[in-house]
This record gives structure tokens, C-alpha cells and sequence, in this order.
């Protein structure tokens, strides 16, 4: 890119990280294009996802009026925060409460309504598969699967976790990486109305870990609730981690039915509420067969400035500290103000996008490599006790100096 160029932005994705990206590059008149190769609005899979210390970087790339609609895309849109928000984590075979941690304010939203508010306005453009990069004097074409392409000064493949820009740019070395020792099941509940409101009325806090010293974790939290009278109409995000092997055989490969089945087993030595959700899961309920993906930043060659990844695509971080979006998202909002400075002449490309992956990269080594080892020593009862989760929260990195003594977390920024 030459210093007459005025930058073109092509975001690869429209999840919710290249849609926030959309936004904050439309709020600074920067132009770009989005694509994707299905509209995720079609895909059946929800969860939810906490927002704690990214939530200033929502103001900077929301415009004003769909910030202040922010409530729409929480789990309970009619529910307000408030200062005494709480992660607990108990021992879902006691039923003993192993700590508490105090999140004031902090946000739970989910996955289909924070990009459904993030792409208004947005024109994405759907089943556009990106399948090729190519490199030009004065930036970048991509190169798509139905045989278009279009050229820019910089691509952001926003791709998500197994990201096809980051295996372009590292190749084998750009793969996610999985934990074969475990499995993971990640999925939205619908009961009927008894056992919902039961369950909507027992959930522990803003987020309700468990750990079974026998190697269970199991995550309850509220998914979406439409009609805050009417508990039948709300689903719950149940996500679950446990050994390969723990129900007898694996789950990979499996009938869904058979999967219902042996996720029922679990319940016998469960303490409520979770022995009623487990048993009551709906026979029909679709347990889907996820790996538990994470990927180590590295840094990549962003040809001067003309390609380069945010959010799950430049760090795929295992859920079990509720981070890959809050990492998302301060990915996004850094990413445009690099944009804005080429834009306005303040940096050239090079050194903005060099400057951007240098906090991307760090950030993102120090998180996946925190989460990755709680993924692995939750299941371990007693190594688990010692694990930075329960020292810290799940606060991020630069707020960890802010934990007190008594382990209540304090947000940061
Ligand atoms: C169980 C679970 C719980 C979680 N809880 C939390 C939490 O509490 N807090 C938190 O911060 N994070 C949490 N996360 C992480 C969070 O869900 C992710 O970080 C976030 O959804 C990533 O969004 P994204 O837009 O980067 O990726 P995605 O949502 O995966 O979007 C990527 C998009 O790119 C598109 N795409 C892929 N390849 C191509 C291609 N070649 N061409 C065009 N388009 C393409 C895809 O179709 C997709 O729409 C959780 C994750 C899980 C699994």
C-alpha cells in the first residue's frame, strides 16, 4: 500500500468478531467488504459467553445507537446487572460451595444475539467461501470458492478457531490443536415449563461452574429467556468436560440417542439442580460431538501489513475460562484503531499491523496457555483446587495484580 492509497478492508467472516470489526471500521468511514461462507444467523448452534473486563471496547466499535440496545443480546435481556454479580464454583457431588468470586456488573450475552446486534447495518456477503490469497504490489486479492475475487490493502481473516487464513499463512503449524484425553459436550436445553422454571430459579449465580472430583466439569448458565414470564420458552447452556472413556465408551461416533442415554448416567452421583438436568434431558435433545480446540499464537508473516487474523482465528482459546471473546473483542477494537491510524495518516500499514499482532500475539500466548492449563486440571480434583481459576477468576491477565486477598476478583480496565 503507497501513502495516496486509502486503506480497503476485506474481513474474512461474519461471526461476531468480523462483524464487530464491520462496525467500528463503518463508525470511522474506513471502507471494507464481509464475507462469509454460510450466514451463521442460519446455524442451530447457541451458547452463551460472558463479557467482563471487554466490555468498554463494545463502545468504541458499536455505533451509539445499537451500544445502548446492548441488553437485547444478553441471556436475559429483561435481568439488569448488578455490583454483586458472582462466578461460583462448587462440588457438584457435595454440593459444597469451593469459591466465589464477585464480577460487578459483568454481562453474560450469547453467540446468536450479540452477532445478530452486531450485523445490523452490516451488508455481509453470504455463502462466499474464501479459498485463496494472493499478494500485489500494492496489497492484497482474495480469492474466492465460486470463483470471484476482490482486491484490497489489508485482509483480516476473522475465521474463527480453525481459521483457513491462519493455515494459509503457517500452514501445518496454523493448525488447532484438541486435548485427546478429553471430551466435550456443548449444548442449549429447552425443558418443559416444570423443570425450567425449577432449574431458571436454581442456577447458582451469573455463572455456575461444577467439578465432580471424579473428573466431571459441568457449566450451567441461562442461554436465552424471550419471554421472562414464561420459563418453557428459555434455554440453558449446559456445557460439559469429562475424561474419554468416563461413560464406558466415547462419545465420538455415537447415535445421538445413545449419546442422551449415557449423559443421563452421569446424574446418579450429581447434586441438584444438575442430577434434574441430566436426567430430564429431552430425548431428542441433539448432543453435539465438539473437540475442545485451542491454538498457541505465533507469529505469522503478515506480508507487510496486508493480511492478518483476530479473534478465535489468532488464538483458539479452551472455554473453561470464558475468554476467547473478550480476547475477540479487544482483538477487534485494536485492530481498527491500527486501521484508523493508516487511515488518517498517523502510522503506515506496516507498522500499524506489526504493532497490532505484537499485542495479539503476546495477549493471546500468556490466555491460551493460562486456559489450556485449566482445561487440563479440571478434571483433576485436587490439581484443580491449586489451578489459576480458582486463585484468580477468570479476570483477565493484566487484572490479576487487582485480585485481593480474599480471591474477590475485581474487573479490570
Ligand atoms: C462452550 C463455550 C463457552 C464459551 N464461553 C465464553 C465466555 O464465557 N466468554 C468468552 O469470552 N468467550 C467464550 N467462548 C468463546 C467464544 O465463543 C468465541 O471466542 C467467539 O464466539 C469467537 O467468535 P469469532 O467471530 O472469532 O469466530 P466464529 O464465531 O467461529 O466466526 C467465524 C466465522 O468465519 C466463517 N468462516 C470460516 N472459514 C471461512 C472461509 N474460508 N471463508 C469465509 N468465511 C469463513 C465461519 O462461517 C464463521 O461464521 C466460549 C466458547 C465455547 C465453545
Amino acid at each position: 500500500m503507497d501513502a495516496s492509497q486509502k486503506p480497503h478492508v476485506i474481513i474474512i467472516g461474519s461471526g461476531a468478531s468480523g462483524c464487530l470489526i464491520a462496525q467500528g471500521l463503518k463508525k470511522r468511514g474506513i471502507s471494507f467488504s464481509i464475507h462469509d461462507v454460510v450466514d451463521p444467523a442460519k446455524r442451530p448452534r447457541n451458547w452463551s459467553m460472558s463479557i467482563y473486563w471487554a466490555f468498554p471496547y463494545f463502545e468504541k466499535l458499536l455505533p451509539k445507537h445499537l451500544y445502548e440496545r446492548l441488553q437485547e443480546a444478553l441471556v436475559r435481556p429483561h435481568y439488569h446487572a448488578t455490583a454483586n454479580e458472582k462466578l461460583v464454583i462448587s462440588n457438584i457431588q457435595t454440593g459444597d460451595i469451593v469459591k466465589e468470586f464477585t464480577y460487578p456488573y459483568a454481562i453474560r450475552t450469547n453467540r446468536m444475539g450479540i452477532r445478530k446486534l452486531a450485523v445490523e447495518g452490516i451488508d455481509v456477503v453470504y455463502d462466499h467461501e474464501l479459498s485463496g490469497i494472493e499478494y500485489t504490489e500494492t496489497g492484497v486479492i482474495a480469492h474466492f470458492a465460486d470463483g470471484t475475487s476482490e482486491a484490497g490493502t489489508t485482509l483480516v481473516g476473522a475465521d474463527g478457531g480453525g481459521s483457513f487464513v491462519r493455515r494459509q499463512l503457517l500452514g501445518p503449524r496454523g493448525e488447532a490443536q484438541s486435548f485427546p484425553d478429553y471430551e466435550m459436550v456443548n449444548m442449549n436445553v429447552r425443558y418443559p415449563l416444570e423443570h425450567a422454571k425449577y432449574i431458571a430459579e436454581h442456577v447458582a449465580g451469573y455463572v455456575d461452574y461444577g467439578v465432580h472430583p471424579k473428573g466431571v466439569f459441568m457449566m450451567l448458565l441461562y442461554c436465552t429467556a424471550p419471554d421472562a414470564n414464561d420459563h418453557s420458552t428459555w434455554t440453558f447452556h449446559i456445557a460439559l468436560t469429562f475424561p474419554r472413556g468416563l461413560l464406558g465408551k466415547s462419545l465420538e461416533g455415537l447415535s445421538n440417542s445413545e449419546r442422551v442415554r449415557l449423559l443421563k448416567t452421569l446424574a446418579d452421583d450429581m447434586t441438584e439442580p444438575r442430577r434434574t438436568i441430566l436426567k430430564h434431558l429431552p430425548d431428542d435433545q441433539v448432543v453435539p460431538y465438539d473437540p475442545i480446540r485451542y491454538w498457541v499464537p505465533t507469529p505469522w508473516d503478515n506480508h507487510d501489513g496486508r493480511v492478518t487474523l483476530a479473534g478465535d482465528a489468532s488464538h483458539a482459546i479452551s472455554f473453561h475460562r470464558g475468554q476467547g471473546f473478550n480476547n475477540a473483542v479487544t482483538d477487534c477494537a485494536h485492530f481498527v484503531s491500527a486501521m484508523e491510524n493508516v487511515a488518517t495518516g498517523k502510522a503506515n500499514l506496516v507498522d500499524a499491523i506489526n504493532g497490532y499482532e505484537k499485542e495479539v500475539i503476546e495477549r493471546g500466548i500468556r490466555e491460551v496457555t493460562l486456559s489450556k492449563e485449566l482445561t487440563l486440571s479440571i478434571h483433576e480434583w485436587n490439581r484443580f483446587l491449586e489451578s489459576p481459576e480458582i486463585k484468580y477468576g477468570g479476570n483477565d491477565l493484566r487484572g490479576l495484580k487487582q485480585a485481593n486477598a480474599t480471591g474477590e476478583a475485581i474487573v479490570s480496565n
